[in-house]
């Protein structure tokens, strides 16, 4: 079957800016495929089959998490406020948004940067790093503040209409709201969030992963995502919290992790992930099958010792332990990782 052909390539995170850029590109009659780029970080697919419906564009999603997991060892660019690399990040989409319009036969890109509105990846000086870094100064377009930019290459080759492109710049959200209104958007956005390397309380998740992981996957920061975070050194076990948080652990778990489980009453799974040649000491699968009785009501309320069952390649042992949370298990707190960060940097 023939691909559909499209004019234009759209970086679609789902805000309004995204969203704009794409309406104003479809109003000059140019047809628009919009990218929703996902990972464990950001991304809302799920969203994707009302975004179409609401605002009548046409979006797919592409996965980068395995390519991001990697880029977050060392971003080129650095880290913004909190663990956000967001000059690589725009880098890393932008090309793939652009072997994605060479298999559409799109002649630009678009994205909803505005000048001047994010202190990191939305400066001039930035915009041209990230066009550039990411060789696609010969297709992107930013239409919503085109007109405060050089005109482009799809500008002088008639793709896109210069004129009716606009001349956005800074934090504010006015000009946003009155387009949306233009436009009859039936549902606006709240502004920002949405990408958990930003905020604090995921970024905390993470930095361990980075810290003791040798090459963390993305299924690594999907893991981090979840339940309760526990770690002594490099010895990781999250805690299931609920029924969706074991179903997603089990479904996360790979041929080395162990798996813990209080043996005689409901509970949560928790997995302990042993990073390649670095196996837990007994001590570590006593201390962690503590933690797992520790979080499970009834093996409290019982008293005294449990069984837990501790499951790895293919094998179960159990282990008899008070619940209790051992001494040096926890999470980081984000001003501890921000330091040690700023150490690895210098
Ligand atoms: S906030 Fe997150 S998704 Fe947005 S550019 Fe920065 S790193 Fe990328």
């Amino acid at each position: 079957m023939a691909m559909q052909h499209y004019d234009v390539v759209a970086l679609f995170s789902g805000g309004l800016d995204s969203i704009i850029a794409a309406k104003v590109v479809q109003e000059q009659g140019r047809s628009v495929k919009a990218l929703h780029f996902t990972s464990p970080f950001f991304g809302k697919p799920h969203l994707i089959p009302k975004w179409q419906e609401m605002y009548g564009i046409d979006i797919e999603a592409v996965d980068v998490g395995e390519e991001y997991a990697r880029l977050m060892l060392d971003p080129p660019h650095g880290f913004g406020k909190v663990l956000n690399p967001c000059v690589d990040c725009k880098i890393l989409m932008l090309r793939r948004a652009r072997i994605r319009m060479a298999e559409l036969g799109a002649r630009a890109i678009i994205s909803g940067e505005v000048l001047g509105q994010r202190p990191m990846s939305q400066r001039r000086d930035a915009l041209n790093i990230i066009s550039r870094d990411a060789g696609v100064r010969d297709v992107l377009v930013r239409p919503l503040c085109a007109k405060r930019l050089p005109p482009t290459p799809p500008e002088e080759a008639g793709v896109l209409d210069r004129d009716r492109l606009l001349n956005i710049s800074g934090r504010g959200r006015k000009e946003q709201l009155a387009l949306a209104g233009k436009y009859k958007l039936p549902e606006i956005p709240t502004p920002a969030g949405g990408c958990m390397l930003a905020e604090v309380e995921s970024a905390k998740r993470y930095w361990p992963v980075l810290k003791w992981g040798d090459t963390p996957s993305a299924r690594d920061f999907e893991l981090a995502n979840l339940g309760r975070q526990f770690w002594k050194r490099d010895n990781w076990l999250t805690v299931g919290r609920d029924q969706a948080d074991n179903e997603r652990i089990e479904s996360l778990a790979a041929p080395g992790d162990l798996l813990f489980k209080v043996k005689d009453f409901p509970g949560p799974l928790c997995l302990g992930r042993q990073w390649p040649g670095r196996a837990w000491t007994p001590e570590a699968v006593r201390e962690a099958a503590a933690l797992t009785a520790r979080y499970c009501t009834k093996a409290r309320r019982h008293g005294g010792e449990v069984a837990v069952l501790v499951a790895s390649g293919g094998e179960t042992a159990e282990v008899h332990v008070e619940p209790c949370e051992p001494a040096g298990w926890g999470t980081p707190e984000w001003e501890t990782a921000k330091e040690e960060l700023a150490a690895t940097r210098t």
